[in-house]
Parts: structure tokens; C-alpha cells; sequence
């Protein structure tokens, strides 16, 4: 058998091996072989790329990722899905010793058997921000990829200040990455039918703007500039042990930054996230 998955392949695996796909893992799969290639060339998989994939379930992004790729890192929980994957891709005429897989909880990885250099993930709803957050930071290798989550999350990845969707997950991912939008997905290429939509991010790395102690700090403040996103920044930040507990001394450290203390946090770039954080460390 060559090619991809169809929509009957995989509901005929799912059956044989006892899988009713759960929302608890966001078990929808794509049942659409172009959304598939379209995905994988949209990452520019290519024959020297490791490519990594996060909850690879029946395979059918997989199979298009060993069209292209060099080798394929397959990372997926559910030990069902896990066993019976090299044997699809068997089946479908591929060569499986380019395919590794690993049965494990994508969050509780540290380190994989090869650097991957890019990312291709139709990520469980629940996980994705986090995953990709961890992802970015654990793998300096990867240094691109397409992600496809939840429309409402692909809005928080690809925000601009001063927007209702703009937040911590916004500001984090851009201190590893180029983020854009790619476009939606029809919730007919799934199984199940899901009842949100979905939409593609890509992501392109950049470097790095600091070091790891700097990066520590930056996203200290993040998360407390968006824990109460109506609070100015001087309130905010006063809520820090370092800003000295009190709104007077998180202004005058706001202030020296160069920032307006009565901003709110989702007017301010990642760039002026950082210059709070290089001021606290003087
Ligand atoms: N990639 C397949 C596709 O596009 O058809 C399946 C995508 S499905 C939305 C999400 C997959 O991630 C499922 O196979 C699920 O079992 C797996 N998964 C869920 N949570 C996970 C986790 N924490 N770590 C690894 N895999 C996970």
C-alpha cells in the first residue's frame, strides 16, 4: 500500500486496535491527505530535516513527514497509537528505521535521541501552548515548524499588543521565534468532527535576545503584566518580591526602563518586557 491515510484507513485501524478517539487527549485526527502535505510542505520539511512531531495518533501527518523528511521523531501518549504506528507506516511502504517513536507525555520530556531541526504538530488542545513554549526552549535546533491548534490559541500566538487576544503566550513565543499566521483548517478534515476550529501558526526561529537568567526574569514580569491584565504595570509588578513590594519602587524601576509606570502590560512589546528586566538587574 502506498500514500497517505484516507478517512476509512483510519477508522479501520481506530476500530481494529480499540481506539475511540477522547477529548481528554484531544484525539481529533486529520483524515485529509492534502491538508497533510500541505502542513508538511507549509514547514519546509526537507531531506535533511529530523522532523518532530507531538501526538502523532494514527499517523496521518507522519506518513507525509517520511515523505520528505530525513528521519522522523514521533512523540505520543497513548500506548495504542504508539505500538500500532510503525506498522502503518510499513504497510504504506516506508522505510521505518527513519521512524522513531517514543510512548511518553510530550510534557514530561527533557531530551530525544536526535536534535530535531523542525516541528510539525497538530497539537492535543489542552497541552498546546505549554508544549510548543517547552519545545522551543528544551530543542535550539529546531528552527521552524507548523503548528495546528485551536483557532482562539493560533490568535494568542500571533498577537499584537494592544489587542484582546494579545497575552503571555503572545509575548513568551516571540522570545524564541517568528511567529505568523497560516491559515485555518475546516473541521471536515477531522475525525470526530471537532466542535472548535483550527488553525495553522508557523513559526520561524530567531535568536535568542538574552541569556537564560535574562529570559528567567523577562518572563517573571510577563506573567505577572498578565495575571490581572486590566492592572497598570506599576500595580502589577509591586506584586514581585524583587520590585520591592510596593507600587512606588515598581514605578521608579518601570520608569528608568524608559516605560510610562501606568501602561498596562498588553500595550508593551516583548522588547520593553526586557528592558524592565535588564533595569531590575542593574
Ligand atoms: N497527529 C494526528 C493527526 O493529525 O491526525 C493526531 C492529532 S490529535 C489532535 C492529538 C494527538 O496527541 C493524539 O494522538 C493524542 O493521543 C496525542 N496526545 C495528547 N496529549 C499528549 C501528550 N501530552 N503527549 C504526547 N501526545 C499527546
Amino acid at each position: 500500500m502506498s500514500g497517505l491515510l484516507g478517512a476509512a484507513e483510519i477508522r479501520e485501524i481506530a476500530e481494529r486496535i480499540g481506539v475511540r478517539p477522547t477529548k481528554k487527549l484531544g484525539q481529533n485526527f486529520v483524515v485529509d491527505a492534502n491538508t497533510c502535505r500541505k502542513i508538511v510542505k507549509s514547514a519546509g520539511v526537507g531531506s535533511t530535516d529530523v522532523a518532530l512531531e507531538i501526538g502523532p495518533g494514527l499517523g496521518s501527518l507522519t506518513l507525509a513527514m517520511l515523505e520528505c523528511a530525513s528521519e522522523v521523531v514521533a512523540i505520543e501518549i497513548d500506548d495504542r497509537l504508539a505500538q500500532e504506528l510503525p506498522m502503518t507506516a510499513e504497510r504504506h511502504g516506508f522505510d521505518i528505521s527513519k521512524l522513531k517513536i517514543i510512548n511518553e507525555d510530550a510534557m514530561g520530556i527533557s531530551s530525544l535521541p536526535v536534535d530535531p531541526t523542525v516541528l510539525v504538530a497538530n497539537l492535543p488542545y489542552n497541552v498546546s501552548v505549554p508544549v510548543l513554549l517547552r519545545f522551543l526552549e528544551l530543542f535550539p535546533t529546531l528552527r521552524a515548524g507548523v503548528v495546528m491548534v485551536q483557532s482562539e490559541v493560533a490568535d494568542r500566538l500571533v498577537a499584537k499588543p494592544n489587542s484582546k487576544t494579545y497575552g503571555s503566550p503572545s509575548v513568551k513565543a516571540a522570545w524564541w521565534a517568528d511567529l505568523t499566521s497560516a491559515g485555518t483548517v475546516s473541521r471536515s478534515i477531522f475525525w470526530p468532527v471537532p466542535n472548535v476550529d483550527s488553525s495553522l501558526v508557523k513559526f520561524v526561529r530567531k535568536e535568542v535576545p538574552g541569556d537564560e537568567a535574562l529570559r528567567k526574569a523577562t518572563f517573571r514580569i510577563i506573567d505577572a503584566a498578565f495575571a490581572q491584565r486590566r492592572k497598570m504595570m506599576r500595580a502589577a509588578l509591586s506584586e514581585l518580591s524583587e520590585f520591592g513590594g510596593s507600587s512606588s519602587e515598581a514605578s521608579a524601576i518601570i520608569e528608568a526602563s524608559g516605560i510610562d509606570p501606568t501602561i498596562r502590560g498588553e500595550a508593551l512589546e516583548l522588547s520593553d518586557f526586557i528592558k524592565i528586566a535588564i533595569t531590575l538587574s542593574k
